[in-house]
């Protein structure tokens, strides 16, 4: 079969088919420690559950409004007002069958072939991918630990041209968890402002913040950037919801509108009995976002402080999400051998840098429990300690 010249151009998921190997490890019985998952260990909070249960129960089972059920844009309008000191209404939001989505429909409906993008890296994996299925051209910079993986403004400056469409903004970041301040966000504004080009702000872990971190949404700063700004944002990661395909954009009402056309043709609607499920997850208590981040606190403490007493791992201390992303370079291993190995020696899985675009090291999710966490350290431990 002669597939379509754009499958060869992008990569299957290394995230998804490491955790995939994981779990037919385990299945097999083999007992693997597995740092590799992209998610909340958590349930959905019962009260969400509770909500779509009934939405379907009274029959809420039918097509709905591509763009979504009016009743939950409103609510996130709301939200983003709230929480976020953005100005929108109803119509400035999408909602998509998860935050991965709501990027597509962005770039689909923004980037021409040609485009450039400029994307931070260490990147989370699905970024460059887009780009390259809208026909744009992933501008990547390469940012490393002494400025916290952070692109500074001056790196951004630089990599603007004439082409440049888009920049890519994700704090608190996947992979690195590193966070940046108001200070940092004010000064890429400037610079997003000065180029008169876009910025898509991906704001998925925003609830997943530590030791006072502050997450400040960079559309907030004025007008001139916000009318720059789309939102990406969804419920998997601070509600524990991944499996529900929910996420959002959120934006000038023209992207809305295209995304809509797009999303229109492609997934119609998010499952309509769901959405009342996203409702009840921003009306009701936020009790379980600060529950599960209590959690996500000690295992934090516990796996940093551990990989920090690894003679040749390195890691400098992140401030959100609930990923590390410690240098190996010492180890004299590429990140990809070394997750190989420390899978095939260790029955420990976690994630190769260069997924990420950054082959000195590797991303340890502790979204899962202490026990683990502490076993799969041991192992990490003896693993590197044969190595260097
Ligand atoms: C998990 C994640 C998303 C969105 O995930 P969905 O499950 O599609 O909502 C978006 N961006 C980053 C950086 C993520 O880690």
């Amino acid at each position: 079969m002669k597939l379509a010249a754009r499958v060869s151009q992008v990569k299957p998921s290394l995230t998804l088919a490491i955790a995939a190997k994981a779990k037919a490890m385990k299945a097999e019985g083999i007992d693997v420690c597995s740092f590799s998952a992209g998610e909340p260990d958590f349930d959905t909070p019962a009260h969400i559950k509770a909500a779509a249960a009934k939405a379907l129960a009274e029959g809420k089972t039918k097509y709905g409004p591509a763009p979504g059920e009016p009743k939950l844009r409103e609510a996130i309008a709301q939200k983003l007002k709230s929480d976020n000191g953005l100005d929108y209404k109803a119509e400035n939001v999408i909602v998509t069958n998860g935050g991965k989505h709501s990027l597509y429909n962005l770039i689909m409906a923004l980037i021409d072939p040609g485009d450039e993008v400029i994307i931070p890296a260490p990147y989370w994996l699905s970024y460059p991918e887009m780009v390259t299925l809208a026909g744009g051209v992933s501008v990547i910079v390469n940012t490393d630990a002494s400025t916290g993986y952070k692109i500074t403004p001056e790196q951004l400056r630089q990599a603007i041209t004439p082409k440049t469409k888009l920049f890519v903004l994700n704090s608190p970041s996947n992979p690195t968890g590193m966070v940046y301040t108001p200070e940092e966000i004010k000064a890429l504004a400037q610079v997003i402002v000065d180029a008169d080009i876009y910025v898509v702000s991906d704001e998925i872990y925003e609830k997943i913040l530590y030791d006072g971190a502050e997450h400040l949404s960079i559309g907030s700063l004025g007008q001139e950037i916000f009318e720059r700004t789309f939102i990406s944002n969804g419920f998997a990661k601070a509600y524990s919801m991944t499996g529900w395909r929910l996420g959002y954009l959120a934006g000038p009402v023209e992207i809305i509108k295209a995304t809509n056309s797009i999303q229109g043709h492609s997934t119609s609607n998010v499952c309509t009995f769901a959405q009342y499920g996203a409702i009840a997850a921003l009306e009701e208590s936020q009790d379980c976002v600060a529950e599960m981040l209590q959690a996500f606190t000690k295992r934090r403490q516990v796996m940093l402080e551990r990989i920090n007493a690894i003679p040749g791992l390195y890691c400098p201390k992140p401030d959100g999400a609930f990923y590390l992303f410690p240098d190996i370079s010492k180890t004299g291993l590429k990140s990809l051998e070394f997750c190989d190995a420390l899978i095939e020696e260790h029955q420990v899985a976690v994630i190769p840098g260069i997924a990420f675009g950054a082959d000195n090291n590797i991303r340890l999710s502790y979204a899962t429990d202490l026990a683990t966490i502490e076993k799969g350290l041991d192992r990490l431990e003896k693993f590197v300690r044969s190595r260097i």
